[in-house]
């Protein structure tokens, strides 16, 4: 028997498992079985009577009776050398709450403290702040699906098995593309996933030289870093004046690179809040130089039901389901970023050396669980369920409204930094605050909505000196007119 931290590995034939695993199974009791050992982790959750399960099971299966109790408390002692002697826990929030009703109201002044959509709008752009509805989030916390182990048998999780095809295949359907993998666990881990499984296409074909990525000056900073975590040289293209991807640009380091191009990575619509109109053929010039074009879908929620990543013609993109699809996100939260992929890619999805999942000639896992957080997913499969087809495309439509009320509501004392040919935005707008610069900053800007209850909006990115602010679907016509208010109550140019 061999211990590694919390996780015993005990001797055994593929015979003395089969027994094991119908004692253990008949218990209700899950262990891990690899070739010549039978794995058991333990943690602070298991009891002293898990233990005794466990120890009379093993005996059990050798004819013997358990000499293990547990209330004889010596054997359970920590060592004299290994026992703590120093004070711990002195903060005095550890000791001034003894009664129900302190600590009631000492956790509810911490929540006090928050701005949370549960006080207002939370504007920012590039982020989908949108309403996280308790009838998507609910599941999350019932047992039969909080409490399956991520590698538990494949006959006991046929309920998260369902989740997870009819999910992909919604998440199908909505980009256009044949293929899904729910593996990342956020955007940035999908671009990595997704730029590796462009790497092995190249590489399935003998082109292993193949590592330009190229990258728009206006892409998130996330792009250039999965780049080159994935192994790729990132060659930057430019923008022009309107914020729009310079076309001459790309299609000159197109050829100029045409022999060892990648990919593309693109983002639409793009950071700027806009739907670049030269997109089929930005895609068509990567693809006629040998590359691939992943889309960044951070900004699905202002495509999903009207347009997709496959009809612009992309060949691989992630999806924030932490954004588009209801899971609540910020703080840290757990996320996910699924890669969807049009049929060249769909043989490279990643596998995962424990379960079968993946393409036939997938990249490796790249996250710990084979559907990432797959308790999560939960929420975004009600969201789209609940939703119906309509719905979803209701709420890009009510996104891309929203934004473009702002837009018209502020015209008449702000500039809108950049627009489409039509004059209108996407789902967000950039708010241009530098001709002030004199006398009030994006910084005071920022500061001032607070005043009035509002979270600031995404506060000089992309662009300095600017705020992006991003409405989406959830807020009410009402909700809108209090922040346009507030920014129009003592416009900067007034002062
Ligand atoms: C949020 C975002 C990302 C990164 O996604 P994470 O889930 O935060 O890793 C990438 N690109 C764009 C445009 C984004 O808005």
């Amino acid at each position: 028997m061999l211990i590694t931290f919390d996780t015993l590995a005990i001797e055994a034939d593929s015979a003395l498992q089969a027994k094991v695993k119908e004692t253990a199974l008949a218990q209700g009791i899950n262990f891990y079985y690899a070739p010549g050992h039978i794995q058991i982790s333990i943690d602070e959750t298991t009891s002293l009577n898990d233990v005794a399960q466990l120890v009379a099971l093993f005996a059990g299966l050798k004819g013997a009776q358990s000499a293990f109790k547990k209330d004889e408390p010596k054997h359970f002692q920590i060592p004299t050398a290994l026992q703590r002697e120093s004070a711990y826990l002195t903060h005095s929030v550890f000791h001034n709450f003894h009664t129900e009703s302190k600590m009631m109201r000492y956790i509810k002044r911490l929540e006090n403290r928050d701005l949370s959509l549960t006080l207002s709008m939370i504007p920012l752009g590039s982020c989908t702040m949108k309403l996280n509805a308790a009838s998507e989030l609910l599941p999350v916390s019932w047992p039969e699906f909080a409490d399956i182990h991520p590698f538990a048998p494949f006959e006991q999780v046929q309920g998260y098995r369902q989740i997870f095809t009819e999910l992909e295949a919604y998440l199908c359907e909505i980009t256009g593309f044949t293929g899904c993998s729910l593996q990342p666990n956020s955007g940035a881990q999908g671009e990595y996933a997704g730029l590796l499984t462009i790497k092995a296409y190249h590489e399935s074909r003998g082109d292993n030289h193949r590592n330009i990525a190229l990258i728009p000056s206006s892409a998130h900073g996330t792009n250039p870093a999965s780049a080159v975590m994935a192994g790729l040289e990132v060659v930057v293209v430019n923008c022009d004046d309107h914020g729009n991807i310079d076309v001459a640009d790309l299609r000159a380091k197109a050829e100029q690179y045409r022999d060892n191009l990648s990919a593309l990575m693109v983002t639409y619509p793009s950071t700027h809040g806009v739907f670049e109109v030269h997109i089929n053929e930005i895609c068509d010039i990567i693809h006629q130089n040998g590359g691939k074009v992943y889309m960044d879908g951070a900004n699905m929620n202002a495509q999903v039901g009207l347009t997709s990543p496959a009809a612009i013609g992309a060949d691989v993109c992630h999806l924030n389901l932490h954004k588009t699809f209801a899971i609540p996100h910020g703080g840290g939260g757990p996320g996910v970023g699924p890669i969807c992929v049009n049929d060249s890619l769909k043989p490279f999805l990643p596998k995962h050396p424990l379960v079968e999942t993946g393409g036939s000639q997938g990249i490796k896992a790249v996250s710990a669980a084979p559907w990432g957080s797959a308790s999560i997913l939960l929420i975004s499969y009600a969201y789209i369920k609940m939703l119906g087809k309509t719905g979803v495309t209701d709420a890009t439509k009510y996104a891309i409204l929203n934004a473009n009320y702002i837009k018209a509501r502020l015209s008449e004392a702000y500039h809108v930094l950049y627009v489409g040919d039509m004059g209108r935005s996407a789902h967000e707008l950039i708010v241009d605050l530098r001709p002030f610069k004199d006398f009030v900053s994006a910084e005071d800007v920022a500061k001032r909505l607070m005043d009035y209850g509002f979270h600031a909006p995404t506060l000089s990115f992309p662009v300095a000196g600017t705020i992006m602010i991003e409405p989406t679907e959830s807020e009410s016509k009402d909700e809108l007119d209090r922040f346009c208010d507030a920014l129009l109550a003592d416009p900067p140019g007034d002062r």
